[in-house]
This record gives C-alpha cells, sequence and structure tokens, in this order.
C-alpha cells in the first residue's frame, strides 16, 4: 500500500520531521507605526537558532494578531511595557501562539518530545519579574516560525 504524498507530508510536519531550515524569518517592529515594522519593508532572515541544554526550538504553527500587538505598533516606546530603545531593540510582536515542539535541549528529553504541541501563557513572572513575549521577550511574529524556549517559562497547556 502507498502512502497519500499529502498525508505523509502533513504526518511529517505534525511530528517535527521535516529537516531545519539554516534561516528564521521575523518582522521586528521598530517604533510606533507601520513603516517601522520589519527591515525596509521586508522580513528578516536570521540564523536558526539552537536550544541550549535547558531550552526547546518550537515552531509557531498559529499566531493570532491581538489588540495589545496594535496598541504597540501605535504607541511605540512610549507603551508602558516597552523599556528599552526600539531602534537598538526592536520587539517582534504576538503573544497568542500554537506551537509544536521540533528540538529538545538534553536537560529535557525525559518531560518533551519533537511534535509535542503546546499553547502559551504570554504573561510570566520569572524571579517576581514580569516578562511577556512581544514585549520583553521576542514574541510570536515569526514567518519560518521557529524559536527558542526557555521551557519552564511558559508552557502552559498540551493541545
Ligand atoms: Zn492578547
Amino acid at each position: 500500500m502507498t502512502r497519500d504524498p499529502i498525508e505523509s507530508k502533513l504526518g511529517q510536519y505534525r511530528k517535527s520531521e521535516e529537516p531545519l531550515s539554516a534561516t528564521n524569518r521575523l518582522w521586528p517592529l521598530y517604533g510606533a507605526g507601520w513603516e517601522n515594522l520589519g527591515k525596509e519593508g521586508g522580513a528578516m532572515d536570521l540564523p536558526m537558532p539552537h536550544p541550549g541544554p535547558d531550552e526547546l526550538l518550537v515552531r509557531h504553527d498559529a499566531v493570532g494578531i491581538c489588540f495589545s500587538d496594535i496598541k504597540v505598533i501605535r504607541a511605540g516606546e512610549k507603551h508602558p511595557r516597552i523599556h528599552r530603545s526600539m531602534k537598538e531593540q526592536p520587539v517582534v510582536l504576538g503573544h497568542e501562539v500554537a506551537l509544536t515542539v521540533v528540538v529538545v535541549g538534553e536537560n529535557l528529553q525525559e518531560q518533551y518530545q519533537p511534535g509535542d504541541r503546546f499553547i502559551v501563557q504570554a504573561d510570566i513572572y520569572i524571579g517576581g519579574k514580569a516578562y511577556a513575549y512581544g514585549y520583553e521577550l521576542q514574541g510570536w511574529l515569526l514567518q519560518i516560525q521557529h524559536r527558542r524556549l526557555a521551557c519552564s517559562m511558559a508552557i502552559t497547556a498540551i493541545i
């Protein structure tokens, strides 16, 4: 019996069996206004990150644009949760995401497997300090949709 090529391709995608790209595409925001989204109107390709021993590399399967993202686009550095120069350290928006684990750091092999699927609690606290994806931490508006994730911080629910 021959496998349906579309089913096979979808199965590979779901299980994170596809080879990793060498690059990761993202859309940073450098200040207030849509004209500051991306570099010269386009996305940036950066080297694919590699997870450390306590990190995961995850693929973003879907990201929702939230009204909170629109507030950051409108306010830029005047937004009360942005505490840095966006020109020097741009914000990558997107905090509502569904993701799949692609690579598991060596210290997490018993907890996670490639192909595990999760949603993320965007607003997190580490050592009593508030962080959030799309503000202090790089968000999920990544076109090729991979990122390193310190796993103890934010994975909240298996989907
Ligand atoms: Zn939101």
